[in-house]
């Protein structure tokens, strides 16, 4: 028994100690080292957060945070799925408070496996939406982000689109690119419309979808993007902020992708684009549960929203902050409006779907 917490202490130093290296900036409201005493965690000043987010942005805005609440801000950055494993091996004994990640289906798998509670907070009641947010309250979206359609502008009339249901057509036969099925992205999708349409339907768009793969399924969405320009498809299913980050990116090939393609809404006289969120949880563990739950209202805050969103190219969750000049030039749009949460409830379900109809 021992032996094992031992090895678990090491892991959180190493991880520590990557994240120091690996990033530059540090200073008081980053990482937490060897230094932080168990003991001294206890102290009402401070919160832990595993994140998977390492953006410039957060650093200031936690900064802030910390300057207004005299609350000292640990963070610890990793993978989303290697923290929430962490979580579940750390047990009661994990120094996190909150968990920070991407995706309904990875904050409802931890949410499953018991590493997350219930946090009541009027201000989060009131900042972030009903169907943003886990209906137990153990998680709250913070952005959001849409899995929408790009097309080649040469080849693709956008007046040829309409719904995610028509990419089903034959008259895409060859020409659909997307990713593989043991992507969260795509697991969340195929789950809202089983919550939307049924679960019938659903497998037929599933089914659907892999007669008209332009290709095997591979690579990231950004890939998707590329192979688009490439010329081996006509239509991807992509997250919005994939588009951001390549019309935004260093690389100049990138920027060269962003600028021949399209950015399509489906869905939009039907039941709606399909929405995401990255939201925070606090932690089962907790032992500084007021600090974390403060430190989302922070975050959802109208005053931290625009910002944190826009360091990711997202779309703000508190519906009081107006998303950013770029997100706004790709115009507005109606969202699926079904509770979040099913994304969650509902991904094992998809997931023996895309095995069912071979979607790899
Ligand atoms: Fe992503």
């Amino acid at each position: 028994m021992k032996k094992r917490r031992f090895a678990g202490m090491l892991a959180v130093l190493t991880l520590a100690g990557a994240v120091l290296t690996g990033c530059s900036a540090t200073s008081s409201t980053t990482v937490q080292t060897e230094s932080s005493s168990p003991q001294g965690e206890k102290t009402s000043q401070v919160v832990n957060i595993y994140s998977d987010r390492h953006y410039e942005t957060d650093k200031l805005l936690l900064e802030e945070f910390s300057k207004e609440t005299g609350i000292k801000v640990n963070v610890i950055e990793g993978k989303s799925d290697e923290l929430i494993e962490r979580l579940a091996r750390e047990g009661k004994d994990s120094q996190a408070d909150l968990l920070v990640t991407a995706d309904v289906g990875r904050l409802h798998r931890a949410k499953e496996q018991g590493l997350l509670q219930s946090a009541e907070s009027d201000t989060l009641s009131k900042n972030v939406p009903e169907n943003l947010k886990d209906k137990d309250n153990q998680w709250y979206g913070l952005t959001v982000r849409a899995r929408v359609l790009v097309y080649a502008k040469d080849r693709v009339d956008p007046s040829q689109l309409s719904t995610y249901e028509d990419l089903t057509d034959p008259k895409w036969k060859k020409k659909i690119l997307v990713r593989s099925s043991d992507n969260i992205y795509n697991q969340s999708l195929l789950a809202s419309f089983i919550a939307v349409n049924g679960e019938e339907k659903a497998k037929a768009w599933a089914k659907g979808i892999v007669d008209n793969m332009a290709r095997t399924p591979k690579g990231s969405d950004r890939d998707q993007a590329k192979a688009v320009v490439a010329g081996e498809g006509d239509v991807a299913i992509m997250n919005t902020y994939y588009y951001g980050l390549l019309l935004n990116s260093s690389d100049s090939e990138e920027v060269k992708v962003a600028k021949q393609l399209g950015v399509f809404f489906p869905n939009q006289s039907t039941t709606g684009t399909h929405i995401n969120v990255s939201g925070a949880g606090v932690t089962a563990s907790a032992k500084n549960k007021e600090n974390a739950i403060k430190l989302v209202e922070f975050l959802s805050s109208e005053k931290a929203q625009k910002q944190f969103a826009e360091a990711n190219f997202e779309y703000p969750a508190n519906p009081a902050v107006e998303p950013s000049d770029l997100l706004k030039s790709w115009g507005t749009f109606k969202p699926q409006t079904i509770n979040l949460t099913k994304l969650g409830e509902n991904n094992n379900n998809a997931v023996q779907i895309f095995s069912q109809v071979g979607w790899k």
